[in-house]
């Protein structure tokens, strides 16, 4: 599985050529971890992104994700057919309840197994999930369910890293971290940050988000999904999966982003 995989958080607000020709071409980088929700354009980025998938769907780590309104045991079922029509396939390799919301855990969990069994999604996960849903998640499915957990993380916000990555990292759960370009708020070139992250891409003939990007997948088991409308963008942000920094220059970025004090709860957008 890429460390770096692809968003499509308003990939809908490009044109249908344009966004299209981003995720093929981050699939041709190996970009091939796509994720996308019915919230998304209210199901348009999941039909762009079946358009961009034609052909070419066994190459791809397909994830969306059921919003919690439609979470209920027989509502999860009805949402994750219509999402398997958009996006044109016969199943999801992941499937996620998007936030957590008024219907009871266990009834999504219920409905998220059912999907397993008919095959049409191949595992399952959870999104914003601070330590204690992830407990509650991990009580009513047992161990070695829980695919993922998608969270906000970005140099400027790294809240997880005191309690979620580490639950995670104890029970197996991989972390995928949502806006990691902190969605439009990238550290500028002139603030004190961005001159960090300058100074380490240039000894490493990396770009400052290449630099950005590889800072947050250096734990195991934490990927990201930056969004990228633009093919250039996309070819700029495959670069950075091969990029590992060293401890000294984590510590200089650690350093210019700090962490924040614990027990600040779960960010989310
Ligand atoms: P993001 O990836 O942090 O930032 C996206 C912005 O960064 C876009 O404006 C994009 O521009 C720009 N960008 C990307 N690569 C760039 C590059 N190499 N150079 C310059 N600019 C670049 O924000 P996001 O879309 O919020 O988060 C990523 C994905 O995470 C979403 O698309 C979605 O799939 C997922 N997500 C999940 C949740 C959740 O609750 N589970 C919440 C938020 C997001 P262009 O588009 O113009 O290329």
């Amino acid at each position: 599985m890429p460390v770096i995989g692809q968003g499509t958080w308003c990939l809908e607000s490009a044109t249908r050529a344009t966004a299209i020709k981003a995720l093929r071409r981050g699939l041709d980088l190996g970009l091939t971890h796509i994720d996308t929700a019915e919230m998304y354009g209210d199901g348009r980025a999941e039909e762009l992104t079946a358009e961009a998938i034609t052909g070419r769907r066994d190459q791809v780590f397909l994830v969306s994700k059921v919003l919690p309104q439609n979470a209920s045991r027989t509502g999860t079922l009805a949402a994750c057919e219509k999402s398997l029509k958009r996006l044109k396939t016969d199943r999801l390799d992941c499937y996620l309840l998007h936030w957590r919301g008024r219907h009871p855990l266990p009834d999504t969990i219920a409905a998220f197994e059912e999907l397993m069994r008919a095959g049409k999604i191949l595992s399952w996960g959870v999104s914003n999930f601070d330590v204690s849903d992830l407990e509650e998640a991990l009580a009513i499915a047992g161990p070695g369910r829980i695919a993922c957990n998608q969270v906000l993380y970005h140099l400027k916000e790294r809240a997880i890293e005191h309690a979620v990555i580490p639950w995670c990292a104890d029970h197996k759960v991989p972390v995928v971290a949502y806006s990691p370009y902190g969605q439009g708020d990238f550290p500028k070139e002139n603030s004190d940050g961005g001159r960090v992250l300058a100074q380490v891409g240039a000894a490493r003939k990396a770009t400052a988000r290449q630099v950005a990007l590889a800072y947050l997948v250096r734990h195991p088991g934490v990927f990201a999904i930056p969004k990228a409308a633009s093919a250039e963008h996309v070819a700029e942000n495959a670069g950075a999966g091969d990029l590992r920094l060293n401890p000294a220059e984590i510590r200089d970025i650690d350093q210019a982003f700090p962490a924040g004090r614990p027990g600040r709860g779960l960010p989310m957008l």
